[in-house]
């Protein structure tokens, strides 16, 4: 008692020590860290709980950066610059990450049956939704799909060779990778729990808390002020593709530009937007443009190949939900 009266003065102090202390500990975890920049065309936005938020999320925009810098058809001396502008039969060096999503790719475009195609990019140059109001000829339109042909890139660890002309447009899937490697960078980071949005791509680290999973709105494709339906999730992603991301009007129709290689025009299935629920977030990005441009019947089909889930809003306005 004697030590407790003649020490009140310190304990005290130490009292209102530990209590600052827990409150600091307290809201480093609980309060999170938000980020929004531009890259890959659209904005990003990172909301990271956890020790190092802040130094994870500018770790990620470095990455981000970088990222497009390397994939991008737009930047002059990017790998893919560089091989849509190299001759034939002349192997144009990469780095072993960029030849492993090469890879993957012209994997997911077999898996697709073609619905997903990385060699789009004569049809996406051509149809150049951003810039364009009036729809190419349909002789272009035939002369750039003559020019599709994922078999024609030969690609090892550090070089891609075309055997044929070809050029290659990541647009369809490079969101997504950049997402898992993202995910990768702030967890490392010390990042317990997070939202990771990159335009229609969203990935959930951990659960909002840990009885609680995630909600993840997905916009109304027929009015996108609004959100149409959630979904709860956690630790995974969740990527929407739909005609009404980017598009230009003419006579009253939509030209957008998610093509389908099959036609060489902007995909017209039934569907009004295509949401994949998958973990890797590479695939599901590259999955949910050949949902779109395959349609609910076979999009369903190839989501349940992969063990996917997804939220296949159709025109009609029904919704097909794969759990
Ligand atoms: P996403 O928004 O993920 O569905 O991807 C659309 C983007 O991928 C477009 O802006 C094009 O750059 C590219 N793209 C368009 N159609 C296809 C396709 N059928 N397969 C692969 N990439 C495509
Ligand atoms: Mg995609």
């Amino acid at each position: 008692m004697n030590f407790i009266t003649k020490n009140i003065k310190y304990i005290s102090f130490a009292v209102c020590l530990l209590v600052i202390a827990s409150i600091f500990i307290y809201s480093e975890y609980t309060k999170p860290q938000t980020h929004t920049f531009y890259a890959f065309d659209t904005f990003v936005s990172l909301t990271l709980y956890g020790k190092n938020a802040k130094n994870a999320s500018a770790e990620a925009e470095q990455m981000m950066i970088r990222l497009e810098n390397e994939f991008s058809m737009y930047r002059s001396g990017s790998y893919t610059f560089l091989i849509n502008n190299a001759e034939i039969n002349s192997p144009v060096k990469v780095s072993g990450e960029y030849a492993a999503l090469l890879k993957k790719s012209v994997e997911l475009c077999r898996k697709s049956h073609g619905a997903f195609d990385i060699s789009v990019a004569p049809l996406s140059a051509l149809w150049d939704v951003k810039n364009r109001t009036v729809p190419p000829g349909a002789a272009e339109i035939a002369a750039a799909a003559a020019k599709l042909g994922c078999d024609k890139l030969e690609i090892t660890d550090d070089s891609v060779t075309k055997k044929a002309d070809v050029k290659i447009d990541l647009g369809g899937i490079a969101k997504g990778y950049a997402a898992d490697r993202l995910k990768e960078t702030v967890k490392s980071a010390g990042v317990s729990k997070g939202i990771l949005n990159l335009g229609g791509n969203v990935c959930v680290i951990g659960g909002k808390s840990p009885s609680k999973d995630w909600t993840v709105g997905i916009t109304d494709p027929f009015d996108t002020s609004k959100i149409y339906t959630d979904v709860k999730v956690r630790d995974t992603s969740v990527i929407t593709s739909g005609g009404y991301q980017r598009y230009f009007e003419y006579n009253s129709k939509i030209y957008h530009h998610i093509i389908s290689p099959y036609t060489g025009y902007p995909a017209e299935s039934d569907l009004a937007s295509a949401t994949v629920i998958y973990d890797d977030a590479t695939a599901g990005d590259a999955l949910s443009t050949a949902v779109f441009v395959l349609g609910s019947s076979e999009g369903e089909k190839l989501l349940r190949e992969f063990n996917a889930g997804g939220v296949l809003i159709k025109c009609d306005g029904t919704v097909i939900n794969i759990p």
